[in-house]
């Protein structure tokens, strides 16, 4: 009578954990950590975590299954370079000037949901107007589909510098930003404004440690902080538990901010044997932006497509990308996947495993870039990156084998997130 009793009930817990549990069955399965690739899997996920993860198809009746057998199922994947406020065009200049906060907003949702469609589940913003905390919260708070979000909120820069909010404007427009809209001319000015980006809810902090290309400036790589500045700024934010990211295009201020202490170099182009050597030295990662690179190049070609004075310093900058790259992979540099989305269009990030691949970087090492590594900077390697037991649900699949066909990483086919499925 007990034992019958007893069965009953482990049968009935059984379906239960069945019925509230859903079954993922995986043709093939990515293991970012070791690289392999395993076949015949079955995930379990109850709420938003991976509760198992077991050999063979495994298909309780009853049970909710999603069949992926003739899929390549991986960890969702992690942009460390995106701007979730904008698509660049011909009219952004003109935006900047008529757009209110709603209406960035707006616009956000939709890039937003593309990035989430496409097979990344979590990205790193590194600028816009400070809407991007915004976004973040509405899609913690489940109002919008979306990635996970680590925003900087919006830039720092010096007077003139890349992220300059009122550079190339009126004067009838421009004021005089300080530490408050990112404008940092001090050390003092430095402390205030990372405080500020604090206060305003940012997860980390970016800085444009040279020129740039897009900016209405006639450099694209000079240095624009002292070092002074930066150890200011990588110090403070320290305090606050948040890393630093440095824009650098040209190589003395990259070895500024690679000194003062920041964690992910963002594009790396003029970057010397020397600055490599530091990198390796101070265990900062290059997030290498090749998609960027290139359609700044391609773009630059297109009369009247950027103002004039950005031109020059798209057609010099933007084919150094992918070989500076190159170089420092072969040279043992850390790379950290990341696309700059929004200099190009939203949902096209996967095109930068093909550039990475035709540099020289193995398939596998460019996904593990885009999960584990990733993840680990993000400090959240026990929670993403990976799929594994006690991880988040962020899973997605592609169609083909990438090490034999790298495009299939521009095509995802079923992404859920948070145990949430968005795509199949
Ligand atoms: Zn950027």
């Amino acid at each position: 009578m007990k034992k019958t009793i007893l069965l009953f009930l482990a049968l009935f817990l059984f379906q239960n954990l069945a019925a509230q549990t859903t079954y993922i069955l995986c043709g093939k399965l990515i293991d970012t950590k070791s690289g392999n690739i395993d076949v015949e899997k079955t995930i379990l996920v109850k709420e938003n975590k991976i509760i198992d993860v077991m050999d063979g198809y495994i298909m309780p009746k009853g049970a909710t299954l999603i069949d992926l057998r003739d899929k390549v199922v991986m960890a969702g994947l992690i942009d460390m370079h995106v701007h979730i406020e904008q698509e660049f065009d011909r009219n952004t200049r003109l935006n900047e000037y008529i757009l209110n906060e709603a209406d960035v907003a707006f616009n956000s949702v939709g890039f937003a949901k593309t990035t989430l469609l496409n097979g990344f589940t979590t990205v790193r913003d590194l600028g816009g107007t400070g809407v991007n905390i915004s976004i973040r919260n509405a899609i913690d708070q489940g109002k919008i589909p979306g990635p996970r979000v680590f925003t900087a909120g919006q830039s720092l820069a010096t007077t003139g510098g890349h992220a300059d909010p009122t550079n190339g404007s009126s004067r009838k427009l421009i004021g005089d930003p300080g530490p408050k809209e990112g404008v940092v001319n001090s050390v003092e000015d430095a402390k205030k404004a990372v405080r500020q980006r604090y206060k305003n809810g940012a997860d980390c902090i970016k800085i444009t440690a040279t020129g740039g290309v897009l900016s209405v400036a006639k450099s694209g790589d000079n240095p624009q902080f002292t070092l002074e500045e930066i150890k200011a700024i990588c110090d403070t934010a320290k305090d606050y538990g948040m890393h630093v990211a440095a824009h650098a295009h040209g190589d003395e201020g990259m070895q500024r901010a690679i000194i003062g202490g920041v964690k992910t170099i963002e594009h790396g182009t003029y970057m010397s044997d020397v600055t490599m050597e530091l990198m390796k030295k101070y265990d900062a990662y290059l997030v290498p932006t090749i998609t960027a690179g290139k359609e700044v190049e391609e773009k630059a070609k297109i009369a009247g497509f950027y103002p004039a004075i950005v031109v020059p310093k798209a057609l010099a900058v933007g084919p150094q990308i992918q070989g500076t790259f190159a170089k420092a992979y072969k040279k043992g540099v850390g790379i950290a996947f990341g696309t700059d989305a929004g200099v190009f269009r939203h949902g096209d990030n996967g095109k930068e495993f093909g550039f990475m691949v035709e540099a020289g970087m193995p398939v596998m090492e460019t996904i593990q870039s885009a999960t584990i590594t990733n993840a680990m900077l993000l400090k959240m390697e026990n929670e993403i990156g990976q799929v594994k037991k006690g991880f988040f649900a962020d899973i997605i699949a592609v169609n083909d084998d990438p090490t034999k066909n790298i495009s299939t990483m521009e095509n995802v086919v079923f992404v859920m997130k948070n145990g949430v499925v968005y795509k199949k």
